[in-house]
């Protein structure tokens, strides 16, 4: 839908973690008014409904996603689609009721459980400073398809990760700059590095406002079911331990992530 420049403009100073909540609202109700353009009057009377009616807008939890959907050329495709199984999840939680029992005062929408999906390392969706962050991820593998010493694979990997050992050998991966942003097999004209496994790295914790901290990063790469498991037993977990209404970020700041153990690999 078309939007006025005045509407456009008012729209870009609505804060980010809900601007795009606040833009579709306003879309909607304009195409239900029968608008074919949003102008500043439908962006007023939302501005309005928020300012003095938030806690109506508040749903307990928001699942925001990259633009990576739209058409990127970095996405991983992990053959998942995770944002309606998430929300599934998070509505079944009744966050907002829960919320309501440990805020004093009205909820407002920064009280929410924030879910944010990056489709790639690049992270424009900023999955670190929210509850809990997903970043999709794609590990190279070695084929069996011969290496022609191209370099292309070198040409396309930003973090160093890869050197070329020879024909005989092929590439070989350093694990500990690797991003899994599958950027090298794509690049990869032979074949001889193919996509391996493909999943989600999980951050968890991270946060703005007086305190900032960014999301501390499960160790690994997860399929759709486990990071489903995990983000269940980190609601679980937050329901249980939250004190009037702390951010996940501090409730884990508190009690660490032994809850998590079963997640995490063991150290010897
Ligand atoms: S996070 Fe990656 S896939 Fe998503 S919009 Fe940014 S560059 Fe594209
Ligand atoms: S997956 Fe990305 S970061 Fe990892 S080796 Fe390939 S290009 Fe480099
Ligand atoms: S892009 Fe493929 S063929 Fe070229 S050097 Fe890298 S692994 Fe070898």
């Amino acid at each position: 839908m078309q939007w006025d420049k005045d509407a456009e403009q008012a729209v870009a100073k609505v804060p980010f973690f809900v601007r795009k909540r606040v833009q579709k609202r306003v879309e909607t109700e304009a195409r239900q008014a029968g608008a074919t353009q949003v102008t500043m009057g439908h962006v007023a009377a939302c501005r309005q409904r928020y300012l003095h009616h938030q806690e109506d807008e508040v749903q307990g939890f928001t699942v925001e996603a990259c633009f990576g959907q739209s058409g990127c050329p970095n996405r991983i495709d992990t053959g998942e689609d995770l944002s309606q199984r998430l929300e599934a999840l998070l509505r079944a939680q009744g966050l907002k009721e829960f919320m309501k029992s440990r805020v004093s005062g009205p909820l407002k929408l920064h009280h929410e459980f924030r879910i944010t999906m990056a489709d790639c390392p690049n992270g424009c969706s900023r999955p670190q400073i929210v509850d809990i962050g997903l970043i999709s991820a794609s590990l190279p593998a070695l084929s069996d398809s011969p290496c022609s010493e191209c370099g292309a694979c070198l040409a396309a990997c930003r973090e160093e990760g890869i050197t070329l050992a020879g024909p005989e050998t092929g590439p070989q991966f350093d694990w500990q700059r690797c991003l899994a942003c599958g950027q090298c097999a794509r690049a990869c004209p032979t074949g001889a590095i193919a996509q391996g496994f493909a999943g989600y790295r999980i951050l968890l914790g991270g946060k703005l406002g007086r305190h900032p901290q960014l999301g501390r990063e499960l160790s690994g790469i997860f399929s759709a079911e486990t990071t489903l498991a995990i983000i269940e037993t980190c609601l679980t977990h937050f329901k249980a331990e939250n004190r009037q209404g702390e951010r996940f970020g501090e409730l884990l700041n508190r009690t660490g992530l032994a809850f998590l153990a079963p997640y995490t690999p063991k150290t010897a």
